[in-house]
């Protein structure tokens, strides 16, 4: 490779300041196999973000990347708009028989713009198209994407500072633990909602993550999740799931809610849908309240057959039986194990998340950015999340062999301990 491909000034030089991975993972990266990101000069890192969750079942799956080359070579369709394509039909038809059927959801699928914040923005239109309301209640520490309306929805000041004008429509209320007393943050909302005087608009949609991904892992309980599904069905409003992140497989089912008991009236699902990093976005909505019109959400790219075709090769690779999901309730067992020997490195740190989406507060953003910068430095590509970015989290592609999660868990404990021997040096000098 000619040296000025390795050289990485461009970005500084001419990319936008809005730019933000990057700056603290400045490698040129260049290829990626499985769980393995490597750069321009050979340098290898373990994946332990795999995209933000993007990339649940590894970089360049060979049976998607073959069927995906496949599709290109005999001049398949690139771009569909929302034409009838085969690629969709099979898609959708591998969806149907494999995970819509078997879980008794008799969801239709709405293709929207290829980004989770345009399903989210889609979700929460049909939810005032349907009820006639504008209020939405959302909860602290949510993330659903930083587009005006899902914007409004999502909690992160930094975020929300970028809107520019007024975030309305939307009444936030406290996740479940968000006190870390023994108050039910349930029921809370059931006596305000109930209270005529309580000053809460009546509700269109009930918008939560089963568990927060940017907002630092914290898993609902099941019960809770339960109640919030109770109050929207008595009090007229929509449950939507922002499965955006927790779904396809994260948190161990293909669901993150599937054995919680509820059947939410919208699932918003995007990230690792295509299952290669195509971009790709859908939700699931009841037959009764699939009330759009034609074009009346629309979008240019909601046929991006590529990223059809990919998603049908992972649906029918590893949902297709239970071999798959079997496999990933190891793997959460091993990433608890080796989190709690994280956790008690650093005093008060708590284990977070659930599944395969799981980390550790470390109780300061600045530590946990510290372990990351350093493990990153040796090997690991890892990020944080959390108000305070406290939270270290652990989101390898769901594919990676046990031995490659012990390799990068020896990185990530080792990073720990270089950090907080050099605070030990530091503080006695
Ligand atoms: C990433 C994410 C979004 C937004 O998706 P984009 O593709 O970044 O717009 C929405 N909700 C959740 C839960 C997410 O993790």
């Amino acid at each position: 490779m000619p040296k000025d491909m390795t050289e990485t000034t461009v970005f500084d030089r001419r990319e936008s300041d809005a730019r933000s991975y990057c700056r603290g993972m400045p490698a040129m990266f260049s290829t990626a196999r499985g769980s393995e990101l490597i750069d321009a000069d050979g340098r290898r890192w373990i994946d332990f973000l795999a995209g933000c969750s993007s990339l649940n079942y590894g970089h360049n799956d060979p049976d998607m990347k073959a069927a995906l080359i496949d599709h290109i070579a005999s001049d398949g369709i690139a771009h569909g708009l929302d034409l009838h394509t085969d690629a969709k039909a099979a898609f959708l038809t591998a969806f149907e028989e494999h995970i819509l059927v078997p879980r008794e959801m008799d969801h239709r699928v709405m293709f929207t713009g290829p980004t989770g914040a345009n399903a989210v923005e889609a979700a929460m239109k049909i939810a005032r198209k349907v009820t006639g309301r504008t209020n939405i209640i959302a909860f602290t520490n949510g993330f659903h994407g930083v587009t005006a309306g899902a914007l409004a929805a999502t909690g992160n000041g930094y975020h929300r500072g970028g809107a520019g004008m007024a975030l309305t429509g939307v009444t936030r209320m406290p996740y479940d633990g968000y006190f870390e007393s023994q108050t039910d943050t349930a029921d809370f909302l059931e006596v305000m909602l109930n209270d005529k005087s309580g000053g809460i608009d009546a509700p269109a949609a009930i918008i939560l993550e089963t568990v927060q991904g940017e907002g630092g892992l914290n898993a609902a309980r099941p019960e809770w999740v339960q109640r919030i599904a109770k109050l929207a069905k008595d009090h007229g409003a929509l449950l939507i799931i922002d499965d955006i992140q927790a779904g396809c497989g994260r948190c161990g089912t293909f669901f993150s809610f599937e054995n919680m008991g509820v059947t939410p009236d919208i699932v918003t699902m995007a990230k690792s849908l295509s299952g290669f990093g195509l971009p790709m976005a859908m939700l699931l909505v009841r037959p009764e309240h699939d009330i759009f019109g034609p074009a009346e959400h629309n979008g240019t790219f909601r046929g991006n057959t590529h990223a059809f075709v990919t998603a049908r090769v992972a649906i029918e690779k590893f949902w297709a039986d239970d071999a798959f999901q079997n496999e990933l309730g190891k793997k959460s067992n091993l990433i608890l194990d080796k989190l709690a020997d994280l956790a008690v490195m650093v005093q008060g740190a708590k284990i977070k998340g659930r599944g395969l989406m799981q980390g550790v507060d470390v109780g300061s953003g600045d530590l946990a950015s510290r372990i990351c910068a350093r493990a990153y430095e040796t090997g690991l590509v890892i990020e944080t999340s959390g108000s305070e970015d406290q939270v270290i989290k652990v989101l390898a592609p769901l594919t990676t062999p046990e031995e490659t999660l012990r390799d990068g868990f020896d990185i990530l404990l080792k990073s720990a301990g270089d950090v907080l021997a050099s605070e030990t040096r530091i503080a006695a000098e």
